[in-house]
C-alpha cells in the first residue's frame, strides 16, 4: 500500500492539474464548452493507456467519456467502477469575477470542488499505482459524465450499465465537512403542481371568478405539511408563479417542490400523495407533473460492505475515515437500487460547491488520493 507521504509530492501537481481544468468552463447546458473539457479529459485518459476510450455522444449535452482498463483476462466488467462528473454549474465567464487562486492552503474557483479535484484525485492515483506497480489485477473502468448536474439522463444508461455489471463502485463526490464519505442519501423528486382557476375582474366580477392563487395557498399548505424529519421526508415548495396585474384574478398557479425522503417506500407513498392533491375551492382543478428523480441509497449491506473496505484502507494508512450521509443526491444513487456495492464522498475535503467562495483544501489531497490508491490497489472481491 502506498502511503500518504508518497502522495504528498504529487499534490503541487495535481493543483496545478485541477486549475487547468478548471479554467475549461463547463456548465452543464453548454455542449461546446463541456466538450472542450472533455478533449482534455480524454487525452488525460489517454496518457494512463487504457484498454480503450468509449465516447458516448450526446445531441446537447458534452460527450461522456469510459475508459476501460481490462484484467490480465481481458474482462472489463465485475471489478472497480470510479464515477466522476465534469459538468459544473458556474455558467462561462465566472473566471472573469472568481478567478482560479491559492489562499491559505485553499484553491479557490469555479468547480474546483464539486468535482474537478475528485477528477484529478483519480487520474493522480490511477497514474502513481501504475508507476508503482501497484495497480490490481481487476477490472478498472472510469467513468465521467456530463449532466450530473441537471438530471443524468443522458448518462443514466451508462452508471446503470456499469454499476450493474461492477463488484465495487466508486463515486468521487466531494467529502463530508468533517472527512467522512457519504453511505447514504436521501432520493431526491422534483414535481411541479399547477392549479387552474378562472379569471376574472376582481373588482366588477369577484363573484365569476376561481382564484388559482387562493387554491395554491391550500395546497402549499398540505404539501408542506408532509414533511416528517423523524422519518427523514422534507417537502419544500421553493418557487411559485401567477397573476397578470393587480386587478385580474389569476386562473393558474404554478409552484415547484422539492422532496426528499430516505427510502424507496417512502418515495412512492409521497409520490402517489402528490399525484393524488385534489382541489379545494368550487371551480378548481389541480394538476401535477413529477417523480423521484433519483432513488434513495439507504444504508444497505452491500454498501456496508463497500465501507468496510474503505475503512480498513484508511486504518492502515493511519487515518481512519467516518461515515455519513446527506440530503443532496448524486448518481450512486442511481447504483444503490441495484444492489452493487456503492460508495460515495471520496473526493477532497472544501466548501461552498455551487457558490462563488467553493474551494478545495489542498491539504486533504495527498490523504483523500492514497485512500483512493489504496481502495482501488488493495480490492480483490467482496
Ligand atoms: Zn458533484
Amino acid at each position: 500500500m502506498l502511503s500518504i507521504a508518497r502522495f504528498q509530492s504529487e499534490v503541487d501537481h495535481m493543483v496545478a492539474h485541477t486549475k487547468a481544468l478548471a479554467q475549461l468552463e463547463s456548465p452543464s447546458n453548454n455542449k461546446a464548452a463541456v466538450d472542450a473539457c472533455g478533449q482534455r479529459l480524454i487525452a488525460d485518459l489517454q496518457a494512463l493507456k487504457p484498454t480503450r476510450v468509449e465516447i458516448d455522444p450526446q445531441p446537447d449535452r458534452g460527450d461522456n467519456i469510459v475508459a476501460h482498463w481490462a484484467d490480465s483476462a481481458g474482462n472489463e466488467t465485475g471489478g472497480i467502477v470510479i464515477m466522476c462528473h465534469y459538468d459544473t454549474v458556474h455558467p462561462v465567464g465566472m473566471l472573469a469575477t472568481n478567478p482560479l487562486r491559492v489562499e491559505d492552503g485553499r484553491l479557490y474557483g469555479p468547480g474546483v470542488w464539486d468535482m474537478k479535484a475528485s477528477i484529478v484525485q483519480t487520474l493522480t492515483a490511477l497514474r502513481v499505482l501504475k508507476a508503482e506497480n501497484k495497480w490490481p489485477d481487476v477490472p478498472i473502468s472510469v467513468l465521467i459524465t456530463s449532466d450530473e448536474e441537471i438530471n443524468s439522463h443522458g448518462s443514466l444508461h451508462l452508471i446503470e450499465g456499469l454499476g450493474k455489471t461492477a463488484g465495487l463502485v466508486l463515486c468521487m463526490e466531494p467529502a463530508l465537512d468533517d472527512g467522512a464519505v457519504k453511505v447514504w442519501r436521501k432520493g431526491v423528486g422534483q414535481f411541479r403542481v399547477t392549479t387552474h382557476g378562472k379569471a376574472t375582474h376582481s373588482g366588477s366580477h369577484h363573484q365569476l371568478g376561481v382564484n388559482a392563487i387562493a387554491e395554491m395557498a391550500h395546497q402549499i399548505a398540505y404539501i408542506e405539511s408532509l414533511t416528517d424529519y423523524e422519518k427523514g421526508t422534507t417537502l419544500s415548495v421553493n418557487m411559485i408563479s401567477a397573476g397578470t396585474a393587480v386587478n385580474t384574478m389569476p386562473d393558474t398557479c404554478t409552484v415547484d417542490v422539492d422532496l426528499r425522503v430516505m427510502d424507496a417506500v417512502e418515495g412512492q407513498r409521497i409520490v402517489a400523495l402528490l399525484h393524488g392533491l385534489t382541489p379545494q375551492l368550487a371551480g378548481a382543478s389541480v394538476t401535477v407533473e413529477g417523480d423521484l428523480d433519483r432513488p434513495p441509497m439507504p444504508y444497505s449491506d452491500p454498501i456496508a460492505q463497500a465501507y468496510a473496505h474503505v475503512r480498513a484502507m484508511s486504518e492502515a494508512l493511519g487515518d481512519p475515515v467516518g461515515k455519513g450521509g446527506t440530503g443532496g443526491g448524486s448518481d450512486a444513487n442511481f447504483v444503490a437500487p441495484l444492489g452493487t456495492p456503492v460508495i460515495c464522498g471520496l473526493g477532497p475535503l472544501g466548501a461552498g460547491a455551487h457558490t462563488p467562495t467553493e474551494y478545495v483544501d489542498i491539504t486533504s489531497l495527498a490523504g483523500k488520493t492514497a485512500l483512493l490508491a489504496a481502495t482501488i490497489s488493495e480490492w480483490r472481491g467482496f
